[in-house]
């Protein structure tokens, strides 16, 4: 069969339509409109990342570090300036790299990445990402080992706005396929470390992320359409 090649982007149009939709969603769950909406456009091209601007959204995510870095620049030279998250698994040899371009830095889940975004992008915000399944393979700190990860952000002179976490991925962690026991556990975490911003709930769960007090959600397939798999 032929191969079609990357689809191309949805129009602005669309994208408008699809969050439009999503923000109804978030009140129909108890979300007001502070609810912060995060286009996670990793793996899209730069179409997607023009799409989503033109429709209105401002924060977009990304879980690679030289894929944020040559969409910034692309972004940047068509006069566009979003609010880039980072999202992804972050090696501390590429805070350097990404040192400035980011608008909040969202997977903090260890002592020496507070330390090296402190010393490579002074006085930025940052979440604290917690593993709130205990699944082996995931990232983010322990749950008790959130509070000390915010002193630390706040010691370094770095702003810990919150916590982030992923709900469950795989079977065998806290609460099975139901992703309610991970909100509720980061939202009292976010309680008990006095931060505001609870980032939470994807394209099949950020209804109840929000139910269970998300303050930003992070949508990818339900906003851009399925992502081709990953080195296929
Ligand atoms: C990919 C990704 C998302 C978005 O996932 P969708 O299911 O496409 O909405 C959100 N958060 C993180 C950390 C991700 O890696």
């Amino acid at each position: 069969m032929a191969d079609r090649g990357p689809a191309p982007p949805p129009t602005p149009e669309l994208v408008a339509e699809r969050v439009a939709a999503i923000r109804e969603r978030i009140r129909a769950a108890g979300g007001d409109d502070g609810v912060r909406i995060v286009g996670v456009t990793k793996t899209f091209p730069l179409g997607h990342v023009e799409s989503a601007l033109a429709a209105g959204l401002v924060d977009l995510g990304e879980n690679y570090a030289q894929e944020l870095v040559e969409k910034a620049e692309g972004a940047a030279a068509a006069g566009l300036e979003p609010r880039w998250h980072f999202i992804g698994g972050l090696q501390r040899n590429k805070v350097k790299l990404l040192a400035g371009r980011v608008w909040l830095w969202q997977t903090v889940d260890r002592p020496s990445l507070v330390d090296e975004i402190a010393k490579r992008d002074p006085g930025s915000r940052v979440l604290i990402q917690v593993n709130t399944t205990e699944e082996a393979q995931k990232s983010g700190c322990r749950p008790d080992e959130a509070e000390a990860l915010v002193d630390r952000a706040r010691e370094r002179g770095l702003r810990p706005l919150g916590l982030m976490t992923v709900g469950p991925t795989a079977p065998g962690g806290v609460g099975g396929d139901d992703p309610r026991p991970a909100f509720e556990l980061l939202r009292g975490l976010a309680e008990r470390c006095e931060v505001a911003e609870l980032s939470m709930g994807m394209s099949a769960d950020y209804e109840l992320a929000v139910a269970a007090g998300a303050t930003m959600v992070r949508i990818g397939s339900a906003i851009f359409g399925p992502r081709a798999p990953r080195g296929g």
